[in-house]
């Protein structure tokens, strides 16, 4: 799925799951080393994404996500794997950052006047952390980014439809940010990710129409990898370049 704000000077998608070498439980996109997946079928998977796209697997940086808001700015690849973080920010050419995810929203953010981009992972931790707000934070602190200039494309991620949760998280997230993501049915509660993600990015001054959230719930469409639906599994990813 292309990012909706792609450009000649950007290159910003997500991946589903169809289409890798990875066997079951991990069929077959898998992206990520580290939910015991056969790393070779991973390189392999990364490859394809790689030559299909047009960028350099060598280049590419990406996580060791630990459901922080915790945000680096990437200054070359030397580095591939950044331990401890949950977003990635540059305003290098040609260096791809990646977020994975499986249920998890992948946020990826694009200033279009300034040339900057981030790739951001934002579960539920994350997204009670604010980590879009950091990484905007980051953005205007580090390369003088106005909330105007950027784009903001939140990709697949499970939806309310299907993101139960316990009466206690339910009490502390009405707590914390009112009623409003909170869905009460037959006894049970349900958390709105996509909504509370939005609702960050337009208190950031992200304008409403330089915004995309999918609509795509993870658990319920099976082309995405889903940790609330099938446990062990693999990773999807967003992915985003500046040409
Ligand atoms: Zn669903």
């Amino acid at each position: 799925m292309r990012a909706f704000f792609e450009d000649e000077n950007v290159l910003a998608f997500f991946t589903d799951r169809n289409g890798g070498f990875s066997k079951s439980p991990f069929d077959s996109l898998n992206v990520s080393h580290n939910v015991g997946d056969n790393v070779s079928d991973v390189v392999k998977n990364r490859e394809l994404i790689a030559d299909k796209e047009g960028f350099l697997l060598e280049n590419l940086v990406y996580m060791r996500q630990v459901h922080s808001s915790r945000i680096e700015v990437v200054k070359n690849s030397f580095l591939s794997e950044i331990k401890d973080t949950d977003g990635l920010i540059t305003d290098r050419r040609k260096i791809p950052l990646m977020a994975m995810s499986a249920d998890c929203a992948t946020v990826l953010l694009y200033d279009k006047k300034r040339k900057l981009i981030a790739a951001l992972h934002s579960g539920r931790e994350g997204t009670f952390k604010n980590i879009v707000k950091s990484a905007i934070t980051s953005l205007k602190d580090n390369f003088d980014s106005k909330s105007e200039d950027i784009y903001a494309h939140v990709g697949p991620s499970i939806g309310v439809c299907c993101y139960e949760i316990g009466k206690d998280l339910a009490y502390l997230s009405q707590e914390k940010f009112g009623n409003s993501y909170i869905v009460e049915k037959n006894g049970k509660y349900y958390l709105d990710i996509k909504n509370m993600l939005k609702a960050q990015l337009l208190n950031e001054g992200i304008m409403p129409e330089h915004l995309k959230i999918s609509d795509i719930c993870t658990s319920c469409d099976k082309n995405y990898f889903s940790y609330r639906r099938d446990g062990r599994t693999g990773r999807f990813c967003g992915i985003i370049m500046l040409k």
